[in-house]
């Protein structure tokens, strides 16, 4: 605890600085980390790329002790050990990819307080002899990244996780921090019960992704729009291509590779050997696309993915919003597109279908529709996604599709007003196909059956079609004036804010509906991610990515953990000089400073414009 200066002299924020380069907290850091240091527990609920190592590591290092970070994916504690060795952080993982005499050198060290963050898998850190270690020494904290593993509610349980509850018991000392990307209101309380915790504060941020650009494109000639959207991108632009079967996924990175990209597939029945290997290439910028289905991505840790395609429609919003939530960890401009068709839907809702039990594939459908519901949206996209998760956003995001192409927009209060008494007039009890019937007068069974022929709302709709009306009910949905009941059918009914329209006390402009959705404009070339404006020059950012590149491989690490896209093109643009001025771009600390600073400067001090 001695050789390490933080601990005594330095607050928080001169520990961002010093160490990480980073000259600012972002929103929520700095609350968690003082109430960290001061050995309150928390709960953290930040959206991937968020920043949530940051709010355990600073106060591990403020904190006297070794700080013990639990986390499931073996792959991915190298890699954050290696930023943080990088940074000149005494970090250290144990786990089973650990050699004998390696592991011993670690408990080594351990034992002499020499290490400020040890990352451990769970099932390692619960074993009896090394509980036993554990009690003998002094502990900063216990960090429980991806909690939601721990709950049976999440979509991720893990058994080995159930074991970490016995930590608040055998420690109660020792503060706690959970943190998770996901994690429902179920799941959430879930996991301060089962952690012992539930008293601990909860911080929880916002879903949204700014960063993220979403777009939705009618699929017509798939691959050529792939081919399309990629050569839009800078030619060393790394993204995943996601699609539904290993066949395709086989085809589509055979056909890029054709076409020179440096593309390779990825899904569940390759070897373990070339999936590492894939992983690996991908991490080091040495692959530019991934083709992948789903079984890509938990292991991803990669800051500077700069697009996410779906080249098939994800089955529901949660996949589709974590898929798409990859991309940009770096809060760089990423982009995120879905190439959404029809003919998508009906397999999707076969496979769905031929599955398990009746109330499972109810649930299943519903999300279903709300994936399509968000793909047909005419609003705002970050709208209907963060609508989706239960937040709403203060204006229009300006960083959609639609935000960037709007669909024409008309005055709608009388067909807002048709759809939502029809709906009260059926009961509130059907979905959007019964109540579109009515509205249109349907001649079929059911709607005379239940006498539905005879309502005042009977055929008033008749001058729209079934697209039309499908359109209208949905930004009725997505903007709040009905909710679908998702237990039942997806039963449409009235929201109290339904009122004042219905009472013709209020108008309502809607999009007009597109039933041939356009396609979005295309983002303008040129201007670099992260450039703002500045004037990075692009071929001095390209000789100093050669040089992380040269770097990394010579320290066998990934490229970002040398450094990130950000402070790469932050150095193109701001061409420091001197030690100074290197220390003062975001991302530069003092470990990185002494050990590649003169490196950088070098090439950045000789570079020449006119060559
Ligand atoms: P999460 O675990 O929430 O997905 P990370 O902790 O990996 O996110 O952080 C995502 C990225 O943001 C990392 O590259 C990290 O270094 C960077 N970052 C975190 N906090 C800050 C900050 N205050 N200023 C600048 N960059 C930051
Ligand atoms: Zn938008």
């Amino acid at each position: 605890m001695t050789e390490n200066p933080q601990r005594q002299k330095s607050t928080p924020l001169e520990t961002l600085i010093g160490v990480f380069g980073y000259p600012a907290f972002r929103p929520y850091q700095e609350g968690i980390i003082n109430s960290l240091i001061r050995g309150e527990d928390a709960f953290v609920l930040m959206p991937t790329g968020g920043g949530k190592s940051l709010c355990y590591q600073i106060p591990a290092l403020h904190r006297p002790g070794v700080g013990i970070v639990v986390s499931p994916l073996i792959s991915l504690m190298k890699d954050q050990v290696d930023a943080l060795r990088a940074n000149g952080v005494a970090a250290a993982f144990y786990n089973s990819t650990l050699g004998e005499r390696e592991a011993r050198r670690v408990l080594m060290e351990l034992h002499d307080g020499r290490i400020d963050l040890l990352y451990v898998a769970p099932e390692r850190l619960m074993g009896d002899a090394f509980l036993e270690r554990l009690a003998e020494l002094e502990i900063a904290l216990f960090a429980i990244d991806e909690a939601h593993c721990i709950s049976q509610w999440g979509h991720d349980f893990r058994p080995e996780y159930i074991q970490i509850s016995r930590l608040r018991r055998l420690f109660p000392g020792v503060p706690v921090i959970a943190l998770t990307a996901t994690a429902d209101h179920q799941t959430r309380e879930d996991i301060l019960i089962r952690l012992g915790i539930s008293r601990a504060a909860c911080h929880i941020t916002g879903f949204d992704r700014p960063n993220i650009r979403y777009t939705v494109e009618d699929k017509r000639k798939p691959f050529a729009q792939l081919l399309d959207f990629l050569r839009f991108r800078e030619p060393y632009d790394a993204g995943i291509v996601y699609a539904l079967s290993r066949k395709r996924v086989e085809e589509v990175a055979a056909r890029l590779s054709a076409e020179g990209f440096a593309a390779a597939p990825y899904h569940a029945g390759l070897p373990d050997r070339e999936r590492q290997r894939v992983q690996e290439a991908f991490q080091c910028d040495d692959l530019q696309v991934v083709v992948a289905t789903v079984a890509f991505g938990m292991g991803i840790d990669k800051p500077n993915v700069r697009f996410v395609v779906h080249y098939d429609l994800p089955k529901n919003i949660e996949s589709y919003y974590q898929e798409t939530g990859r991309a940009g960890r770096d809060g760089l401009p990423a982009e995120a597109l879905l190439l959404f068709g029809y003919g998508d839907i009906a397999i999707a809702r076969g496979l769905i279908e031929n599955g398990g039990n009746p109330e499972q594939n109810r649930i299943e459908l519903h999300k279903l529709n709300s994936m399509v519901g968000f793909a047909e949206a005419l609003i705002c996209r970050r709208r209907v996604l963060l609508g989706y998760f239960g937040e709403s956003l203060a204006e229009d995001c300006g960083n959609c599709d639609i935000c960037l192409n709007p669909p024409e927009r008309y005055e709608a209060t009388e067909d807002a007003r048709k759809a939502l008494s029809c709906v009260y007039r059926v009961g509130q009890r059907f979905g959007m196909g019964h109540v579109i019937d009515v509205l249109r007068g349907s001649r079929n069974e059911r709607v005379r059956e239940l006498g539905h022929d005879r309502l005042s709302t009977y055929g008033i709709g008749a001058t729209l079609g079934q697209e039309e009306w499908g359109g209208i009910i949905r930004q009725l949905v997505h903007l709040g004036y009905l909710e679908q009941d998702l237990a039942r059918y997806s039963v449409l009914r009235l929201t109290e804010t339904a009122r004042p329209l219905l009472r013709g006390e209020q108008t309502l402009i809607l999009a007009r509906p597109r039933i041939r959705p356009v396609s979005a404009k295309k983002p303008k070339r040129g201007s670099r991610p992260g450039d703002n404006g500045k004037g990075c020059n692009e071929m001095l950012f390209q000789a100093l990515r050669a040089l992380r590149k040269e770097i990394a491989n010579r320290e066998g690490v990934p490229p970002f953990v040398v450094f990130g896209d950000a402070t790469l093109t932050e150095m193109a643009a701001r061409r420091p000089v001197d030690a100074g001025e290197l220390l003062s771009v975001s991302g530069v600390g003092q470990h990185k400073l002494g050990k590649y600073g003169a490196e950088f400067l070098r090439v950045i001090t000789g570079f020449d414009e006119s060559a």
